[in-house]
């Protein structure tokens, strides 16, 4: 992650002197680049100047969050921590990674915040990409273990070579952060992409649900979701890879193995109440592949998926059968639907 390169805002809503009925279905938005994407927000507020002026809390608190959070920010309290130094850890960091390390244990370590330094062994943090040799992953392995990780109230410790990432769920944690956000100011519509994470506070101002595109792992757009009050995470092996001698190399790494996943799956999306958790999952759900995600869901059924397979077959889960539809390349492709296990 990096700091904020450059931002611009578009706050129409304070722009536009408009007739009420106007103003209250004209939003204020603004887009920005921060960790690492590009992130757009759209708020709807009444009277606009509400709508613009929670745009702005916005970004204040992505950029508080990504000061806190960076793992290449020397400031940041992420990079401190894995660098031995003071590890009292402030509020919005220590409450996200309790819940990582939470969703680390329940994933059975698919996730796991300690992968740090497999991610950067690949090259990804720096995107001076190799491919480690088998005695240099299995040496970096030793130090992928999340269960190690210590946290004490505010005050996490970490044994000697254990450093933290937290990209797979930072993003879906400032979600929340902004839903909490707008909420408090009074708003009830708003949507915010933050690079694959979509998440929405209720419904379009006219009532209806949102439509979000979800993007086709060979570009253009594999369906079209409906959603309202909800995250929607996309963990694709398409965001970002390297290719050398004709392999492909993907972000998402199997702590188990130290090698990128490889599961046949093309992109996992998580569509949940919380920003946080559908994020923890997209990338927990990668890594486990199709049959182990499908159990997952079946022992928990409080999230939904799409999985879009390498063969391009979709499968959803069954809450999603009326709120999203195949579309454009992948109109023709099968999709399956999953259900929960029958009661015996
Ligand atoms: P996401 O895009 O949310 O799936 O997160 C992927 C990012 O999280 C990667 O770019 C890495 O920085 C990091 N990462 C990769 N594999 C894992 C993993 N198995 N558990 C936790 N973080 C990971
Ligand atoms: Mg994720």
């Amino acid at each position: 992650m990096k700091l904020l390169r450059f931002f611009i805002i578009l706050l129409c809503g304070t722009l536009c002197g408009c007739a009420a009925a106007e103003e209250s279905s004209r939003p204020s938005s603004a887009e920005i680049f921060a960790m690492d994407t590009i992130m757009k927000l759209t708020v709807y507020g009444q009277p606009p100047e509400k709508g613009s002026d929670a745009v702005q809390n916005a970004i204040s608190e992505i950029e508080n969050l990504e000061r806190l959070l960076s793992v290449t920010d020397e400031n940041s309290e992420i990079y401190r921590a894995n660098h031995g130094q003071d590890a009292a850890l402030s509020e919005p960091a220590r409450e996200l990674l309790e819940e990582a390390l939470k969703l680390c244990m329940e994933t059975e370590g698919a996730l796991d915040v300690t992968v740090y330094p497999l991610v950067r062994a690949w090259g990804f943090t720096t995107s001076e990409y190799r491919v480690p040799d088998d005695p240099e992953i299995a040496s970096l392995l030793e130090y992928v273990d999340w269960s190690k990780v210590s946290l004490d109230g505010n005050r996490l410790t970490l044994p000697e070579g254990i450093e933290l990432d937290l990209g797979a769920v930072a993003k879906g944690f400032a979600g929340d952060k902004l839903m909490e956000l707008f909420r408090e100011a009074g708003i009830d519509s708003a949507i915010v992409e933050l690079g694959g994470n979509v998440q929405a506070l209720g419904a379009k101002p006219d009532g209806s649900p949102w439509r979000v595109a979800l993007q086709g792992p060979e570009g253009g757009y594999a369906g079209v979701l409906e959603l309202a009050g909800q995250a929607a995470v996309t963990s694709g092996g398409y965001q970002r890879y390297f290719e050398e001698n004709g392999e492909r190399y993907i972000h998402i790494i199997n702590p188990s193995t130290g090698r990128p996943a490889e599961t046949g799956l093309a992109s996992v999306t998580i569509i949940a109440d919380s920003g946080l958790q559908a994020d923890g999952l997209s990338t927990a759900l990668y890594v486990m592949g199709r049959e182990k995600a499908e159990a997952f869901w079946r022992e928990r059924q409080d999230f939904e998926f799409i999985m879009l397979t390498e063969d391009r077959t979709a499968i959803i889960t069954e809450g999603l059968e009326d709120k999203f539809q195949l579309y454009d390349a992948w109109e023709s492709r099968p999709l399956e639907v999953i259900r929960p296990a029958p009661a015996f």
